[in-house]
């Protein structure tokens, strides 16, 4: 009897990693991402590790998922999947959080696995290519330093645009003296 509650423990076991297998092939056919995948934050078939470095002056950290992380030739190469039509042009935002995994890909596989470049891909299936620049990386150390000076209350910030739509879609919008509600803009 007990053997038999083991074979039928196995073959659910089975039929679960399977299913697992078969939605993240869906997802990857869904995403079009293909090729050797090391890390996925997008198939959500298994918890996956955030990813966290130091920010120099120990003033805090960067923590970050990617969406995937590929291996190619040798490097790691973040991927970002964004739902919706590619712009004409990369927006600085896009460059930036590749730039962040960059750092985040650095700190926790070594500097011998430091990603040559990232991509952000759309669903239309366009990709853009981001390169990895000691700048890129230092405007995004830069700006994370001023978004913990901010929260500590060391710097003011204020608004620096008339969008209402871009307040609404802000994760500071309940809190921020600032922001714009309603018609006004
Ligand atoms: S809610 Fe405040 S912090 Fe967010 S975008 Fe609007 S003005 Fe900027």
């Amino acid at each position: 009897m007990f053997s038999v509650i083991l074979l039928l423990l196995a073959a659910a076991l089975l039929y679960f990693a399977y299913n697992l297998r078969q939605l993240a092939r869906q997802k990857s056919l869904e995403t079009g991402v293909t090729g050797s995948v090391l890390y996925s934050d997008a198939d959500h078939t298994q918890p996956t590790e955030t990813l966290s470095c130091d920010l120099p002056d120990a003033v805090g950290a960067l923590v970050g998922k990617p969406d995937y992380i590929l291996k190619q030739e040798g490097r790691l190469i973040p991927l970002e999947y964004k739902s919706g039509r590619a712009p004409q042009r990369l927006f600085p935002s896009h460059e930036h959080q590749v730039a962040a995994y960059f750092l985040l890909i650095e700190s926790r596989y070594g500097a011998g696995a430091a990603p040559s470049h990232g991509v952000v891909r759309f669903s239309d299936g366009k990709e853009f290519r981001v390169e990895n620049s000691a700048g890129l990386r230092q405007t995004v150390i830069d700006q994370a330093r001023r978004m913990i000076d901010i929260s500590r209350g060391a710097v003011e910030a204020h608004r620096d645009h008339h969008s209402r739509a871009k307040c609404a879609a802000c994760e500071y919008f309940p809190v921020c003296g600032e922001r714009i509600e309603g018609d006004g803009g």
